[in-house]
């Protein structure tokens, strides 16, 4: 699947105004509960609901069925991540999740694990929902940056932003900054 034309350029713009109106140091970690509350959304760890049990019991039966979801409840949404994961992976999550909507998708398709409904989109609006969660959590001005500030692999970049090393390898390639740690200029 391909994004539609233009995608890209929107989600760094999208990116970059959330970090202007935190006004958030340039290179510190987004703080993601600080833009869901730009977007009339709160992020609850699913613990609170539901019993951390229940979430190992639904890990055994389908590795990874559970990663977050968005719930509106009067007007509010709440998006419901897995306590079993990892803080780095949560923020991927809650950032696909609020990038939902961002972008204004409409939660149609239920999908259930276990009897326990989950709500999803459809397949081109889940890779932009990911496309663009990730690129709020390392535009390309803020990757270049720490790269040109001495930042430069995906582990520190990871550690630095809070995220993944996955997620940094992703951003570094769909990006382009990764060719820039490869050039003299960037030593
Ligand atoms: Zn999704």
């Amino acid at each position: 699947m391909t994004l539609p034309r233009g995608f890209k350029a929107q989600a760094e713009r999208h990116a970059l105004e959330f970090r202007q109106q935190l006004a958030a140091p340039k290179l510190a970690p987004i703080d993601l509960e600080e833009v869901a509350g730009l977007l009339n959304a709160q992020v609850i760890s699913g613990e609170t609901l539901v019993s951390i049990e229940r979430f190992q019991e639904i890990e055994r039966l389908q590795v990874g069925a559970f990663s977050a979801a968005t719930f509106v409840i009067n007007g509010t949404n709440f998006i419901v991540t897995n306590p079993l994961n990892s803080e780095a992976r949560r923020r991927s999550d809650i950032a696909h999740e609020l990038s939902h909507l961002i972008l204004k998708h409409e939660l149609s398709e239920i999908r259930e694990v276990e009897g326990v409904p989950f709500r999803s989109c459809k397949p081109e609006e889940e890779e932009q929902a990911s496309a663009l969660g990730a690129t709020i959590l390392l535009p390309t001005p803020v990757l270049k940056s720490l790269v040109f500030s001495g930042i430069k692999t995906a582990e520190k970049i990871a550690e630095s932003q809070n995220v993944s090393v996955e997620m940094a390898r992703y951003r570094l390639h769909t990006s382009g900054v990764f060719n820039i740690t490869k050039s003299r200029n960037a030593v």
